[in-house]
Order: C-alpha cells, then sequence, then structure tokens
C-alpha cells in the first residue's frame, strides 16, 4: 500500500507489489483497492509450484517459488557458483569464509560484474520471472514493483525479471506493463501503515461497511 500511495505505483490503476525476503509475496492492488482473499492469506506467490518435481517446501508442496527465488536461494546459488570459480571477488567479501556470505555481499559483487554472483543473481531473477510472468499473463497490470530486502541490495534482478516475462508472458500484458523497483526501501512498512489507517478512518467517515472496498486512491494527497 505504500508504494501505491507515496511510492514506485503512484497514478497506477493496479499495481502488483512482489516482495523478496525470506519468501516470495504479492500484494495486489486494483482501481485503488486492496484485493483481499477470503481468508486474508492471498498473495503467496512464493508457493506457486515452478518446479513440478522440485524439492519439498515447508507448505508440503513441491518446487515452489521460493525454493528457487529467495534470500537463501541466492546465497546458494552465488555460494556454488563461487566454488567453480576460485578468484571469485564473493571470496573476497566474505573473508574466505562461504558460510559468512550476505545478500548484500552478493549485491557489490554484481554490481562489480563478478561472474559468480551475476550467474546467481541471473538464476534467481529468471525463476522471479517466471512467476511474475504468470501474474502478468493472469491480470494484466500497469505496474509490477519489486521490492523487499533482496531487490533492495541486489537491484539487477529487475533485468533478468523483465527479461522473462517479455519471453514468457502473453504479449499484449507483457508489453504494457512497466516493472520497476520499489522506491520506499525499509519505508514501505511504515507508509503502508499510514495509508492503511487513513482508509480506515475514511471508511468510518463514510460509513461503509467493515467488508465493504475502500479506495485508497481516494486517500488526500
Ligand atoms: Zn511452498
Amino acid at each position: 500500500m505504500g508504494e501505491y500511495w507515496r511510492g514506485a505505483g503512484r497514478g497506477a490503476r493496479s499495481m502488483i507489489y512482489v516482495s523478496v525476503s525470506t519468501g516470495v509475496a504479492a500484494g495486489l492492488i486494483f482501481g485503488g483497492i486492496l484485493y483481499r482473499g477470503v481468508s486474508m492469506s492471498e498473495g503467496q506467490l512464493g508457493h506457486v509450484a515452478i518446479e513440478p518435481n522440485g524439492p519439498l517446501c515447508a507448505c508440503g508442496s513441491r518446487g515452489c517459488l521460493q525454493l528457487f527465488a529467495s534470500a537463501a536461494a541466492l546465497l546458494s546459488e552465488a555460494r556454488a557458483r563461487a566454488r567453480a570459480q576460485a578468484d571469485s571477488l564473493l571470496y573476497t567479501l566474505c573473508e574466505g569464509d562461504l558460510s559468512r556470505l550476505t545478500v548484500a555481499d552478493v549485491g557489490r559483487a554484481a554490481a562489480a560484474d563478478d561472474r559468480a554472483a551475476c550467474a546467481a543473481v541471473a538464476s534467481i531473477g529468471r525463476y522471479l520471472g517466471i512467476g511474475v510472468a504468470h501474474l502478468v499473463s493472469l491480470l494484466n497490470p500497469d505496474v509490477i514493483v519489486l521490492g523487499g530486502p533482496v531487490l533492495r541490495v541486489v537491484p539487477s534482478v529487475i533485468q533478468a525479471v523483465r527479461r522473462e516475462v517479455d519471453s514468457r508472458a502473453f504479449p499484449v500484458p507483457a508489453a504494457a506493463v512497466r516493472i520497476v523497483q520499489a522506491e520506499l526501501g525499509a519505508d514501505a512498512i511504515g507508509v503502508g501503515a499510514a495509508a492503511l489507517l487513513i482508509t480506515e478512518w475514511r471508511r468510518s467517515a463514510i460509513h461503509a461497511p467493515a467488508d465493504a472496498p475502500v479506495a485508497i486512491a481516494e486517500l488526500a494527497p
């Protein structure tokens, strides 16, 4: 909600916010209204199956997106790629101990064009892009905002996501969608909470029932 109200989704009719951290979550806003599922458990993009025979996920299914595109997946991929490239900058950044490697290290090495780091980023971007391409084909949004701790320090994931969307999503929505980095960083939670409070205040001001959708777009500028 924060990105829609005050960040990268300003002015969009429909926005999907995808956050990559320990998992992958999506927030969906259509016509200024935050979509809520019947059990309030919408947006589990991380548990969309990407590999039918993939590893077991904590949710009970197999091959879920977040097993391939999350902070842990990025680190695991970066360690594996570094083991095949003895001169990788990743070794310098973690002082030779790959168990101490951080997501920020991978971001720094990718920004310096380190081959192992770039390959790891491309791998998680590819899987994330497959998930995002499904959203684009299904929902035809104006904008996809990519955020969360991983995107904050590894923004180059966006290029890989764009490539997958262009090659996999249905052509008309793929051509229409903008894919951008979140603007609010760690402030997004606070701004989103403020937007939620003001929306609820507005709901009470217009005497809307608790389950009636109230548009975030109608908030005061
Ligand atoms: Zn799962």
